[in-house]
């Protein structure tokens, strides 16, 4: 088998543990497929594979246990099909979202827009070190982006208007962070307590919480596997081509520092991380 020439040498190509075998992992931002795109990976799968598909955790379609030999007609007609093969080397892999505001009521971005965007972007860029983003609409987190090398993270600051609070404690009941109190007959707030998920805004029968600060949380430096990390936040930006920018210039720097051959996690330690801050934010508009 000869795996050093062309297609083979795609990031998307996956020697199996029989080596005679590869598996083939597609690009799919966000998870997101046509029916009529899925029928086409049924039948590239069916005709090149054993039959099956396997989905992964990074929201994206392999196709198993395929020849060497077919790999050229494979990844032409995966192309035809609009699912081209993807990435899972030291690169910017799948990009990873929840459904966000096209489906969640919790969610507070549009996850699936800003996927796609990025993807257009960065998808494939080879890196030093793999690079995983992943987006959630809101802090439950469905993809976990504290895990991942940059996360973001759509949240809501509440702020009760002064003076027409009725003191009903709807907000106090639909608030899981404890952080909301009646005291004097009015809604207190705890800011040291909430996670800024928005949802005692819509709670709200006399809908007097407004919705002071709806930004994205970029968080750095998270990982999963062996040794998990919690990646720390780096930056809240109001809009998406803010959020871009500062993830535009997170690659950069990654990219820059290609002899370190650490993972971004590694290299957040202490000492670095207020210096990569401030150069990663030059430039970006600071939040309110
Ligand atoms: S992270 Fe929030 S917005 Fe996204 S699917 Fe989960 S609950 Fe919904
Ligand atoms: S935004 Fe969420 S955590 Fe914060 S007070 Fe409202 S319901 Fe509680
Ligand atoms: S739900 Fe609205 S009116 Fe009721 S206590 Fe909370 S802020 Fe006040």
């Amino acid at each position: 088998m000869n795996l050093d020439i062309g297609v083979h040498m795609k990031g998307g190509v996956i020697t199996e543990r029989d080596s005679d075998f590869c598996t083939v992992r597609i690009r799919l931002p966000a998870g997101r497929i046509s029916v009529d795109q899925l029928r086409g990976i049924a039948n590239i799968a069916k005709k090149y594979g054993s039959g099956v598909v396997h989905c992964t955790t990074r929201q994206t379609i392999e196709i198993p246990h395929v020849l060497p030999a077919s790999l050229p007609r494979i990844e032409k007609n995966l192309a035809k099909n609009g699912t081209p093969i993807g990435s899972e080397r030291d690169e910017i892999v799948n990009i990873i979202a929840c459904p966000g505001t096209e489906r969640c009521k919790f969610a507070n971005i549009d996850t699936i827009s800003l996927a796609g965007k990025i993807d257009a972007l960065l998808f494939g860029k080879e890196m030093p070190v793999k690079m995983r983003i992943a987006i959630s609409g809101c802090p439950n987190s469905c993809t976990s982006p504290m895990l991942n090398e940059i996360g973001i993270m759509g949240r809501i600051r509440p702020v009760r208007k002064q003076g027409q609070c009725t003191g009903c404690g709807t907000c106090v009941q639909y608030c899981k962070e404890r952080a909301i109190q009646i005291k004097n007959g009015v809604s207190i707030l705890d800011p040291k307590k909430c996670v800024q998920c928005g949802v005692c805004i819509y709670s709200c029968p006399f809908d007097i919480i407004d919705a002071e600060h709806r930004h994205y949380l970029v968080l750095v430096g998270g990982r999963r596997g062996r040794h998990p990390h919690i990646g720390r936040e780096l930056i809240a930006v109001e809009t998406e081509e803010q959020v871009i920018s500062v993830v535009r210039k997170i690659v950069n720097w990654v990219y820059r520092r290609a002899w370190s051959g650490r993972l971004l996690s590694d290299q957040m330690d202490d000492l670095q991380f207020e210096t990569f801050k401030k150069e990663i934010l030059q430039d970006i508009p600071k939040k309110k």
